[in-house]
């Protein structure tokens, strides 16, 4: 590689938001150079993140659903097994040509792609450890921190991959853990509790706080609860975990209820660490060059992502803001716009969260929760997908659609969608809103029959006057 000549810009780390970034530098013609050290490109979100959990989420489901859901629907075997070596296989398949094809886009691009370890001697200078061995520096006008993040450990819960997991572990454990105990209810907990409990583990998820998710809004949040429940997960909410002892076969957590008081003993094969996750900026060099972190550790920027070294810019899970995926990717594409003397632009009330359980929860804006706090008046539309004719179809109608909206003008506040396919129809959502749109607008708008959006048009219809079907 030639980082020698100077960039017009340098990414360290290849990620959503760096490997995004770098292209659409590149695209806005800009010379530029991304660092990676994993080896791979895509960042946590492909390599250990969401792709891989996609995998295991749909290859458990389609077990599951052959197991529970075929017989009624006429579709008989004389047995049904899973395969976890195969599982995985094609786990890694999916992964590993997702992250070839990143590299195939930065050739096309002609992004420089240096692997290795990044990190500053100057705000413009950055050293690199590459993996062939040996080190290099990659100097740019702009350089762009995307390093994003890294698992948050769990004090007194050692993880070792093995027995007590990260997500990372829990991407790969070599056989179905008869008792999984999955520390943290926030989505990537529950998430890869989903895939083990379908695939015949026992799973309890404990949680410090009173609700799991605590993005949802309350009313989506309980039956979606209920629906896991029903699925087997058991919850220990306000309850920590402070201690553990794996000397015998059986792991065995200490309990404590969250406000204190008397202790218990859980006892799990698998323990999965799903706390939370750290900003990752280690041996970067940040305090060397003088860049502003908060107490958490994220880098600080203002609106057009410039951190107060002039020059150095930061996007993605690195710095505050909802860690998601394609969170980086607006921010990537932003910056590099504002870097390339274009107004870049991301509107975070607008980002959506998708739960990738089943059914699936997605929503975007405003929950109830939030809108009262707002003080005017509002309106709820809802409509359940048990009257949604495609669902009933299908034979998979749990679920709800409920938008938000302002009594006064009609605009959507927000919208939550429990559904088989939530993570998709959020987007009519999201759309409408961007475009500031009231909630008669989308009950005016015609929908394909029979789907599953039906139920969006019907809630609409619901917010303001009566839905059809129910
Ligand atoms: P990252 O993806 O973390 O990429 C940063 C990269 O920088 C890494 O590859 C790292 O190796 C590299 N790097 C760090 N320091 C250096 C250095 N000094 N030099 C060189 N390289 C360096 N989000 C969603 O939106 N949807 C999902 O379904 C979803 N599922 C998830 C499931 C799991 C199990 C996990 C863990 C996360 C999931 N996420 C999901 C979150 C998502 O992965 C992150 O929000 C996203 O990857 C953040 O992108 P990023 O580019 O900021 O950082």
């Amino acid at each position: 590689s030639s980082g020698m000549e100077e960039n017009d810009v340098v990414v360290i780390g290849g990620g959503p938001g760096g490997y995004v970034a770098a292209i659409k530098a590149a695209q806005l013609g800009l010379k530029t150079t991304c660092i990676e050290k994993r080896g791979t490109l895509g960042g946590t979100c492909l390599n250990v993140g969401c792709i891989p959990s996609k995998a295991l989420l749909h290859s458990s489901h389609m077990y599951h659903e052959a197991k529970h859901s075929f017989p009624s629907h006429g579709v008989k075997f004389s047995s049904v097994e899973v395969d976890l070596p195969s599982m995985m296989t094609q786990k890694d398949k999916a992964v590993a040509n997702l992250t070839r094809g990143i590299e195939g886009l930065f050739k096309k691009n002609k992004v420089n792609y240096v692997k290795g370890y990044g990190r500053f001697i100057s705000p413009s200078e950055v050293s690199v450890d590459t993996l062939e061995g040996g080190s290099s520096v990659v100097k740019g006008k702009h350089v762009i921190i995307a390093t994003g993040s890294d698992v948050k450990p769990l004090p007194g819960v050692p993880i070792d991959e093995e027995r007590i997991v990260s997500s990372t572990g829990a991407l790969s454990l070599p056989e179905v853990p008869k008792k999984l105990v999955v520390i943290g209810a926030g989505y990537i907990g529950l998430e890869m509790g989903s895939v083990w409990g379908r695939l015949g583990s026992e799973v309890i998820v404990v949680e410090f706080a009173p609700d799991i998710v605590p993005t949802m809004d309350g009313e989506v949040r309980k039956q979606f609860q209920r629906s896991l429940e029903k699925q087997g997960m058991k919850f220990k909410l306000k309850t920590k975990v402070v201690g553990v002892d794996t000397s015998g076969n059986v792991i065995k957590l200490t309990l404590e209820p969250s406000a204190g008081g008397d202790q218990s003993i859980l006892e799990a094969d698998v323990v999965l660490v799903s706390t939370g996750r750290n900003p990752f900026t280690a041996g970067l060099g940040l305090e060397k060059i003088g860049v502003e972190m908060d107490k958490a550790g994220r880098v600080l920027v203002d609106k057009r992502f410039a951190t107060n070294v002039s020059g150095v810019y930061a996007i993605g899970d690195v710095i505050p803001g909802p860690m998601l995926a394609h969170k980086a990717e607006e921010d990537g594409v932003a910056c590099v716009e504002f870097i390339a003397g274009k107004e870049g632009h991301v509107d975070y009330d607008m980002v959506p969260g998708v739960v990738y359980t089943h059914p699936e929860v997605a929503y975007v804006g405003k929950t109830e929760e939030q809108v009262k706090t707002l003080g005017s008046d509002y309106r709820v539309g809802k409509f359940p997908f048990l009257a949604n004719s495609r669902a009933k179809a299908i034979d998979d109608a749990e679920g709800i659609v409920k938008i938000l909206a302002e009594k006064e003008s009609d605009k959507i506040l927000g919208v939550h969608i429990m559904a088989p396919n939530a993570g998709e129809l959020i987007h009519e959502a999201v759309l409408a809103m961007q475009y500031g749109a009231s909630s008669e607008d989308i009950a005016r708008t015609c929908h394909a029959h029979p789907t599953l959006s039906e139920a969006l048009k019907e809630a609409a219809m619901a917010t303001y006057d009566k839905p059809i079907h129910i």
